[in-house]
């Protein structure tokens, strides 16, 4: 018998190539076709009359065939076939496009179920290519599958029926029982079908509830097991300096840069590993508190490493690192793939003895056969990008835990970094240093691109730096890619050929990408054409004026991040969005960038606006797809948090016979996304 594990290829009409198109949608099991959801319904039951049909409208009409279709090939070789049908208040013009099944589906006399676009004209109405169901009535909701060039959502439906046909029951409940009781929750076979079939109003919206419960809950269970790990206890103990440290500074630390030492302070001090989370927006002086947090480590007697994403931000982090640590004798070094063999061989000895204090480089080289004597805190500047799988790498390289910290720049509302730093705790800057300059920031349509340039050019001569950005939506795609070199090199042959411009894109070698950065920083290049990769924080404070093309493709978080590149500096920035997007949604969005500068707040509107499957763009957070939660879902996903917690306080290794489900759930979820190393 079938069940939710057995190979897709075990269905009937499943074979190898079926198999692949199916696996190129994330379906390799049976289980996985049965959380295929619809992404939406089609209601045939409300059937409407032919003379009350609307040009444009997506509808469904009843009605009886005038002639079998006969067939014409047009011009380009397809074979049309045309027919009339009419349901006594008009008639209906349909098309079907090549398909010669459907068209002799279709019999002379006979009523079917037409669903549509009317198209043509008001006298002469038409259908083409409707999908038809035969007319008798019974069954009117039908789902709708996104589909694929070779997987059509007819196909899916016919799959999913004839799971439940052959084993009604073939998924377990990864729910125990007393939660499902508590929370008045459906079980799983009843819940799928209904979801895939909906019968009633009611049961579907409990169907819903109990389906997107569980999700939440599987994840919830997963990464807060995964916090219960590294919850070990440690004998790295780090005393609190801070004081000291913040006497060397020019400034004084924000209320929530102090709020975050002291927490990093406290747990760092307590016998347990830290893993947190530091969150805050672009400007929000997170590198202080990791040098604050350092500085602490190393007075105590542990070494640090700090973890840079690129060459240039471990070049400009190492910068940073040593301006703080001028009044001290701490010795700081930096690796990266520049770093000469003899250097390396060099510096990966003293790092051994201790001499070294703090090590700054890039993510890769430092996981790379380097040994610590006594490691004590890892910071990690991940910037935008999320991901479970990297953190752990530098994890025991001591003979202790060292205590870990993440900065992230992308300001996430709190639920959203709930769900996706579940293994870690939190702290958040919500508060930028006193006397910055907030960036202006206009959005305006392509007739106004002339006098932004123009604006462009006033600041270049100046003495000031700028950029302009050209979205790449997807890095792979060739086309996009294109046009942004194209437009770029365009620009700086005409409208900017009296300026050093520079050029960069997603698909440059890093050495290429990196030389070109590097000009821009030390001001050789006056206007950098770019597509997202300056998102990843370089800081130029001389640039200060940034033009986005085309602003509506990007997300506003996206967009934040992009204008956090400037204002860096004491000049006044200037950020012109250009887009002559129509849609209302893209419109809104866009005021929302020139009317607010507060990443969190623009988070949460952006997640509002789009919902969670767009808000990273790229699905660079490292989590699961969410297939059917929404993450806006505060309510239900606080419910699931707390039993997961429940759960993990009495078995916390799921090893309780009424908890193998879940922990199969669990190991499913983690395994497919590759979370876990
Ligand atoms: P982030 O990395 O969070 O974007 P940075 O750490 O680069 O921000 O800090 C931005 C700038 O603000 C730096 O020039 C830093 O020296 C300065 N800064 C940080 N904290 C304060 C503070 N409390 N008061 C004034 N300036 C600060
Ligand atoms: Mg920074």
């Amino acid at each position: 018998m079938i069940n939710e594990d057995s190979n897709i290829q075990y269905l009937k009409g499943v074979g190898e190539k079926r198999a692949e198109a199916l696996a190129k949608l994330g379906i390799f099991t049976v289980g996985d076709l049965l959380r295929y959801y619809p992404r939406t319904y089609r209601n045939l039951s409300k059937i409407k009359n032919i003379s009350d049909t609307v040009l444009d409208e997506e509808c469904c009409v009843k009605a009886i065939v005038d002639k079998k279709p006969v067939g014409a090939k047009n011009r380009k070789g397809l074979t049309l076939f045309k027919t009339r049908v009419t349901d006594g208040t008009g008639v209906l013009n349909i098309t079907i496009f090549n398909n010669k099944f459907a068209a002799q589906s279709l019999n002379e006399g006979e009523e079917y179920i037409f669903y549509g676009k009317i198209g043509g004209n008001f006298t002469k109405k038409e259908m083409s290519s409707p999908e038809i169901l035969k007319a008798n009535g019974n069954k009117i909701i039908h789902p709708v599958y996104p589909q694929s060039q070779s997987i059509n959502s007819k196909y899916i439906e016919k799959l999913v029926k004839s799971v439940f046909e052959i084993n009604p029951k073939p998924c377990s409940d990864s729910v125990p029982l007393d939660i499902r009781e508590k929370l008045c929750l459906p079980e799983i076979n009843g819940s799928l079908k209904e979801l895939h079939f909906p019968t009633n109003e009611d049961y579907f919206a409990e169907a819903k509830r109990r389906l997107v419960f569980e999700e939440l809950f599987i994840l919830q269970t997963g990464l807060l097991s995964l916090k219960g790990i590294k919850k070990a206890e440690s004998k790295v103990i780090i005393d609190d300096f801070s004081e000291d440290f913040y006497a060397t500074l020019p400034f004084k630390p924000t209320k929530a840069q102090s709020r975050a030492v002291n927490d990093c302070l406290k747990q760092m001090n307590s016998g347990f590993v830290m893993n947190r989370l530091l969150q805050g927006d672009v400007g929000s002086g997170k590198t202080m508190v990791a040098a604050a947090l350092i500085h602490s480590a190393i007075k105590s007697g542990f070494q640090c490493a700090f973890m840079a994403p690129t060459e240039i931000l471990a070049n400009q982090h190492f910068a940073t690192v040593k301006k703080f640590f001028e009044s001290t004798d701490f010795n700081i070094q930096l690796l990266t793939g520049s770093t000469t063999a003899k250097n390396k061989r060099e510096i990966k000895a003293k790092l051994q003895t201790g001499e070294i204090d703090i090590l700054i480089g890039t993510h890769a080289l430092i996981q790379d056969d380097v040994i610590f004597k006594n490691l004590g805190l890892v910071i990690t500047d991940e910037q935008h990008r999320f991901g479970v799988n990297q953190r752990n790498a530098l994890t025991g390289k001591g003979d202790d835990i060292p205590h870990t910290l993440v900065m992230s720049a992308t300001p996430i509302p709190r639920t959203l970094a709930l769900m996706i730093y579940g293994d870690l705790d939190i702290s958040i800057l919500d508060e930028l240093p006193p006397g910055r300059q907030p960036i202006e920031t206009y959005a305006v349509d392509s007739t106004k691109r002339e006098r932004a340039y123009n604006y462009v050019k006033k600041h270049l001569d100046e003495g000031r730096q700028g950029y302009i950005v050209c979205p790449l939506v997807e890095e792979s795609d060739v086309i996009q890619l294109a046009s942004a070199e194209e437009f770029a090199k365009k620009l700086s042959e005409t409208t900017f050929k009296d300026y050093n411009v520079g050029i960069v894109h997603g698909k440059m070698k890093p050495k290429d990408k990196d030389k070109v950065m590097q000009d821009f920083v030390s001001g050789k290049i006056q206007l950098l054409v770019s597509t997202t990769v300056i998102e990843v924080g370089v800081d130029v404070p001389n640039a200060v004026i940034m033009i986005i093309e085309n602003a509506e493709r990007f997300g506003l978080s996206q967009l934040h991040q992009l204008r956090g590149r400037i204002g860096r500096g004491k000049y006044k920035s200037t950020c012109i969005l250009i887009s002559d997007a129509e849609n209302d949604t893209a419109i809104s969005r866009l005021k929302i960038m020139a009317k607010t500068s507060d990443g969190f707040k623009i988070a949460d509107e952006d997640l509002k606006l789009r919902g969670p499957g767009d808000f990273f763009g790229n699905r660079q957070h490292g989590l699961p797809e969410m297939k059917i939660a929404m993450l806006t879902d505060t309510f239900t996903l606080n419910e699931a948090n707390t039993f997961a917690k429940e759960v993990l306080k009495n078995d916390p290794d799921l090893i309780k016979p009424e908890n193998a489900n879940l922990k199969k759930a669990v190991g499913n979820l983690f395994n497919k996304n590759k979370i876990l190393n």
